[in-house]
């Protein structure tokens, strides 16, 4: 019987053990994580578990108990080290070798670190496991002031945390705007004008130089100052073990879409994973996003258990921050233009991009119905007229109906 063993007890991971058992698939399967608690869903460590709006409870993905009672023997605490492909087997830190017939790595990513004076501190905080969230959320609080380092999502929706639990919150981003890398500039500034409007200090433009006893130091000088300092400078690949073993890697494990490596009996699954997107022509790319490590967990379950590969899926995502839900769908890469549908100032409404008559990305801002009929019209690649696109009179199933 072929024995499944996983490198990674996330959300990819988790999922992927719990999907092979529905898919029928009857042999040993091990997941092996190096944290402590079960598979757990990070997003509410910067939002609802954070404002204490959610308990450990309500983080994991399934109750501890559904491992054993599905025949999943679930490793937790500790850590892969090497992988022997060819003798397909994997030796832990703790010594012990764990042989497989189908591997599957779904290691996730690290924060990234800066390498500038006083990165090394002890006390920086970053936002990335459970434990990561324990620390940040002791130190938030009223009276207190929270720098965030980089104007990503995570940041943005710690700071929003940070003022529910009323304490004073500053982002600093050294681009001229926050989500530079991952939205428009429509959504940059719709984001900073609602930060601002909730109390927290927006900086742009301003390159941090060093972390000090009091605070943060620009490159212009200043020092802001702050309790406690939170580095969100985005996430990089855990691939080490793919890679030493010879896997091929770039900027995280290149997979297929049926997300297996270059190793027929290896899949890479999450945020680990180069992949391909077949809603966006096969445009390889890293996908840091609950949809993604669902979608390849599936692909990987019905390869293991040989299903029919699912239907390729576009690509989404979501961020909460205060009252507004960001929705997502679609890559913006080879747009030639915008259109916008409703107005920012209410707070609900959405920026298309185009290319050519085709939508490829849809940026929904508490508007569920731009985001669902977005998503749907980049899937079917339906041609769009970009006036009534715009125009929030004309019913997004109208709009989509040609
Ligand atoms: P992870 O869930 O990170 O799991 C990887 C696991 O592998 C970790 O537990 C790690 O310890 C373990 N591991 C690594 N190396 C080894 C090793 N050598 N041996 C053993 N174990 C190892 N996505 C959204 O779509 N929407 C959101 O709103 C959203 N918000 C987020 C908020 C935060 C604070 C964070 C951190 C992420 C958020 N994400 C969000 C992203 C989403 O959580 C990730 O895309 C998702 O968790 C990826 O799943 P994964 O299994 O690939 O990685």
């Amino acid at each position: 019987m072929t024995k499944v063993l996983i490198i990674g007890a996330g959300h990819a991971g988790g999922t992927a053990a719990a999907l092979l058992r529905q898919y029928g698939h009857e042999g040993p399967i091990v997941l092996a994580g190096e944290e402590a608690a079960p598979p757990y869903q990070r997003p509410p460590l910067s939002k609802a578990w954070l404002k204490g709006e959610a308990d450990l409870e309500a983080l994991l993905l399934r109750p501890e108990e559904f491992y054993a009672e599905h025949g999943i023997e679930l490793r937790l605490g500790v850590t892969a080290v090497s992988i022997d492909a060819a003798g397909r087997t994997v030796t832990f830190a703790d010594g012990t070798v764990e042989p497989y017939d189908a591997l599957i790595l779904a290691t996730g990513s690290t924060a990234r670190k800066l390498s500038i004076p006083g990165a090394d501190r002890q006390d920086l905080l970053e936002l990335r496991t459970l434990a990561d969230a324990e620390r940040l959320k002791a130190a938030l609080g009223p009276g207190k002031r929270l720098a965030v380092v980089g104007g990503g999502y995570v940041g943005l929706e710690a700071a929003a945390s940070a003022r529910a639990l009323g304490a004073e919150a500053v982002v600093i981003e050294r681009m001229d705007r926050v989500l530079a890398r991952v939205a428009s500039q429509t959504l940059s500034d719709f984001f900073t004008g609602y930060h601002r409007a909730h109390g927290v200090e927006v900086l742009t433009s301003a390159e941090v130089t060093g972390f000090e006893a009091d605070g943060v130091r620009l490159a212009d000088g200043r020092l802001v100052g702050a309790d406690a300092i939170l580095v969100g400078v985005g996430a990089a690949a855990c691939d080490q073990l793919a890679a030493t073993a010879g896997l091929a890697c770039q900027n995280g494990i290149v997979v297929d879409e049926a997300a297996r490596t270059s190793d027929p009996a290896i899949w890479a699954i999450g945020d680990v994973s180069w992949r391909p997107i077949p809603a966006h022509g096969g445009r390889m790319q890293r996908l840091e996003s609950v949809p993604n490590a669902l979608e390849q967990a599936k692909q990987t379950a019905a390869a293991i258990t040989g299903r029919p590969a699912p239907t390729p899926e576009v690509p989404w995502f979501w961020s909460d921050q205060y009252d507004v839900k960001l929705q997502i769908a679609g890559l913006p890469e080879g747009a030639d233009r915008q259109v916008l549908r409703g107005d920012p100032a209410t707070a609900a409404f959405a920026v298309f991009h185009l290319d050519g008559d085709r939508i490829v990305c849809a940026e929904a801002v508490n508007a569920p119905a731009e985001f669902m009929a977005g998503r749907q019209m980049i899937g079917r690649a339906t041609p769009v007229d970009p006036v009534r696109l715009a125009d929030s009179g004309v019913s997004m199933k109208a709009v989509a109906a040609g």
